[in-house]
């Protein structure tokens, strides 16, 4: 039978009154964090909101009529959903400012940048780590009710769905989303008509659509080109999340920064203070830059100006992570622009200019156009110092303006619902029973997911039985294991499986058994680490390891909630120092699951004894294989002699009390700390406020801050290679405390003023064994006498406060109080004497 044409016509339900007020909820990411939101589209339908995969924007779109007239006819449904609104409008109408964001007087908003936003399953936007940070600081804005608004890219396609055939072969897929389906908003003006914005590219004009994403208090501004203005490869553009070759990903990276800074403008909007989080949204500097040279002020005033309210976090811990363009390209791009601002092209090049390599890179554009800069744990400030030690090449790396924040997540998204506050004071019968409670759920999705896997990939019923034999939601008691990320090879996932016969011994007791769990995407291009999974896979299904190591496919933040409450251990060994923070195993401490993880990141600060396990880095020494085989060891080691001893150590009612304690102290002490409010809030006191305080003072006057800064910078620049420093009279060999000597140095200024530049004496006692030095400092003071011969004096009178053996050494470098870091030239002197 041949058919005849099929047409489409979507019919959409219509919301019976009394539920009128569900769009409302649909439309506000909020639901991603309040839990009983969500579970007001569950109970309409189950089936079909686990078919939407939690999207209320696409179930309300498709739910059948009969069930919302049931619902609306039910009055426990009627109640549940009362209070729902009751919570949502109590948390939209209030709006008094906590914590940091209580001393934020300003009315304008902090604009965060980022390539990726993770708020939640149904709106994907994300691929990993850095953007379910990015969407976890949304939300720690709209709790302190921080004027904040978030600025990305509308993905059509999102990152990608992941499927695992038998061996592990990832398969990517790519799904177009409705936009109808997704908490967005098109913007437009009164009158109606969608607000554009024009990017330039060399041979064509790039248009992109404005909508907006409510989260709470705060609102994300995103962008996409997939309209009938742009010929159809732009219409592409924002397909695809990293997806595409380098034209397109630099064409993204345009639209990001210079269209989410043109996007601001158009919405009246600006910001106080702009925060670059990670180097892909740079190009916003230039744009800004461009926007403050069309009003007549030279180039070098205006970066100064822009660089002076910008906040920069970078992430990577790998010069190669680094993205960065060929100098033609972007010559390319933006050779138009130098014309309109009056400069060569080269001026802008540098920008991008990198000690570690050749090309245009965006780190080195974020360094360049920011005053705040920071890392993301302690440890991933110090690699990053010495990584970025060029940039500053005079400069120590410990005394680069590079700073850092430590990560957080934000907890009510987090942290189960089922845990009331201070749950690690519950009784411990009550909290292992939650704890078990969680467990069941997690056990529950992750059934589902394996039996979809296995259907799909045309496996039998027994089969899957046997693979299922440990999750079992019965008995609860089976010591699980998760290891869930990104697979990229420095997180090491296969490295439990370094040495087979031992992991056999540990996981395969049938006194003990351990069910370990893996899920996680590798980027499509990274092969190596679609190596990783099959290598997975393999082990899977090894008859010893068969159903007690489980692969889940296709992670997600669906996936993550699950599994960071509801496993008992979180295992993570990467690459020491590679992990610059991680933030799962957070979500998993606070849960009272306890971590297994290498010190490095987060847990580098977040360990202590008795809230988790610590895998300590093996000598630096050594080389890669020597390393893995050394931390594979004291992995199995903490697991033979620690973690499988300790689970089992149960007591007449089934439990392990040393557990459950430590357990507890998990929470105890990660709780309070890697909640993301406390992020947010050292963000505004060490860098938001400073910064906007900084972008004020140097438009005001007609950018004359940034005038007086500039124009010293370059008289600096220009002086310093003959700038030097000596000591005319040092300290005498001994010296009593309390005693005073004169100290007397004197400097070449090569044209500067004596008030230009510090002259400081470091006094360091390293004699003591001590991890660090102790270290003092003093200024000398230039003296009233004019210079002599070109040598200008500086004195001291000084009273040393150590005692011992002290070594002591001179230095200059330039100063000036509008300086956001006494370093940020990059320039020093010492006395070679
Ligand atoms: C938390 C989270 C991550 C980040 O995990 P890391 O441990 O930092 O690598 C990635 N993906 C999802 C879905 C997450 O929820």
């Amino acid at each position: 039978m041949r058919r005849g044409a099929r047409r489409r016509v979507e019919v959409r339900p219509r919301l019976p009154q009394p539920l009128g007020r569900l769009e409302e909820i649909a439309g506000d990411l909020w639901y991603s964090w309040y839990r009983p939101a969500r579970e007001l589209f569950a109970e309409i339908d189950p089936v079909l909101w686990e078919a939407v995969s939690h999207s209320p924007r696409a179930f309300l779109r498709t739910v059948d009529e009969s069930k919302l007239e049931h619902a609306a006819s039910d009055t426990a449904f009627l109640e549940h959903m009362r209070s729902v609104l009751a919570a949502y409008d109590g948390y939209l109408g209030d709006a008094r400012p906590r914590g940091a964001a209580a001393e934020w007087t300003r009315s304008a908003p902090v604009a965060y940048f980022c390539a990726e936003f993770g708020l939640h399953e149904s709106f994907p936007m994300y691929s990993g780590g850095l953007g379910i940070l990015a969407g976890d600081h949304c939300k720690a804005a709209s709790d302190q009710r921080l004027p904040f608004v978030g600025v990305g890219l509308l993905y059509r396609q999102g990152y990608f769905t992941q499927r695992l055939d038998v061996e592990g072969a990832q398969q990517v897929e790519y799904h177009d989303a409705d936009f109808e389906h997704l908490p967005i908003t098109l913007l437009k003006r009164e009158d109606g008509s969608e607000i554009r914005v024009p990017v330039s590219f060399p041979d064509r004009t790039l248009w992109l659509r404005l909508w907006e994403a409510r989260v709470g208090h705060v609102r994300l501004v995103l962008m996409d080109s997939d309209f009938d203005e742009n010929d159809e490869p732009d219409r592409d553009l924002t397909h695809r999340l990293y997806g595409g070759d380098r034209v397109h990903r630099l064409e993204q990276e345009i639209a990001l920064g210079v269209g989410g800074a043109r996007a601001l403008e158009a919405l009246g909007i600006q910001p106080a203070a702009w925060h670059i989080n990670e180097g892909h949204a740079a190009f916003l500097i230039i744009e800004r830059v461009r926007r403050i040279v069309a009003g007549g002020v030279p180039f070098a005033v205006a970066l100064e100006a822009v660089a002076a309210n910008v906040v920069f976090t970078t992430h990577t811990a790998v010069p190669a992570g680094h993205d960065r363009f060929e100098e033609a390209v972007i010559e390319g791009y933006f050779g138009g622009l130098c014309r309109e601002m009056g400069i060569e092209p080269s001026t802008l090049l540098a920008l991008g200019v990198s000690p570690d390599g050749p090309g245009f890179n965006m780190t080195a554009l974020a360094l360049r156009g920011s005053r705040s800069r920071n890392a993301v744990s302690r440890i991933h400030a110090q690699v990053t110092s010495k990584m970025l030690q060029g940039f500053w090449p005079e400069v120590d790396a410990t005394e680069n303006p590079i700073g850092y924040v430590t990560n957080g997540v934000h907890v009510p998204t987090f942290l189960a619902s089922e845990w009331p506050p201070s749950a690690h004071e519950l009784p411990d019968a009550d909290f292992w029973s939650i704890h078990q409670r969680l467990k069941t759920r997690a056990l529950k999705h992750i059934a589902t997911r394996m039996r979809a896997r296995h259907l799909r990939n045309q496996g039998s019923e027994p089969h899957l039985e046997r693979l299922l034999r440990l999750v079992d939601f019965q008995r609860t008691d089976v010591l699980t294991i998760g290891f869930a990320r990104r697979f990229a090879t420095y997180k090491r996932a296969a490295m439990i499986f370094d040495d087979l016969d031992w992991a056999r011994e540990l996981l395969c007791d049938p006194k003990r058994p351990v069910l370990l769990l893996f899920a996680g995407k590798a980027h499509p291009a990274d092969h190596p680490g679609q190596d990783v999974i099959r290598r997975i896979a393999e082990v899977a299904a090894m008859p010893d390891f068969e159903g007690k190591v489980l692969l889940l496919e296709n992670y997600d933040l669906h996936l993550s909630r699950r599994l960071v409450a509801g496993v008992d251990v979180w295992l993570n060994n990467p690459v020491y120092p590679l992990e610059a923070s991680g933030t799962s195993g957070m979500k998993a401490g606070m849960n009272g699951v306890l971590n297994l993880s290498v010190l490095d990141g987060w847990w580098g600060e977040g360990y202590e004894p008795g809230n988790g396990w610590a895998i300590r880095p093996a000598a630096p020494h050594l080389d890669a294989q020597a390393r893995d085989r050394e931390e594979a060891r004291t992995l199995y080691e903490l697991l033979q002699d620690h973690v499988i001893p300790l689970y089992y150590d149960r007591d007449g009612d089934g439990r392990s009390p040393g557990w459950i304690a430590m357990a507890k102290r998990s929470m105890a002490t990660l709780l309070p700390k890697y909640d993301a409010r406390r992020m947010l809030d050292e963000y505004i006191d060490h860098f938001y406020q400073s910064a906007a305080h900084a972008g004020e003072r140097f438009a005001a006057d007609g950018f004359a801050a940034a005038r007086e800064l500039s124009g010293w910078r370059s008289k600096v620049e220009g002086a310093w290679p003959g700038v030097e420093v000596r000591w005319v009279s040092a300290l005498p060999p001994r010296v009593t405390l309390g005693d005073r000597a004169r100290l007397e140095a004197e400097v070449r200024l090569n044209g500067l003023d004596p008030d230009d530049v510090r002259v400081e004496m470091l006094v360091e006692r390293g004699d003591r064994g001590a991890p660090q030095p102790d270290r003092l400092s003093a200024f000398l003071r230039a003296d009233p006498q004019p210079p002599h011969d070109g040598w200008q004096r500086y004195g001291l009178d000084y009273a040393p406060a150590l005692c011992g053996g002290l070594s002591y050494s001179l230095r200059v470098y330039p100063f000036h109080r509008l300086l956001a870091h006494h370093f940020e030239l990059g320039r020093t002197a010492w006395s070679s004497t």
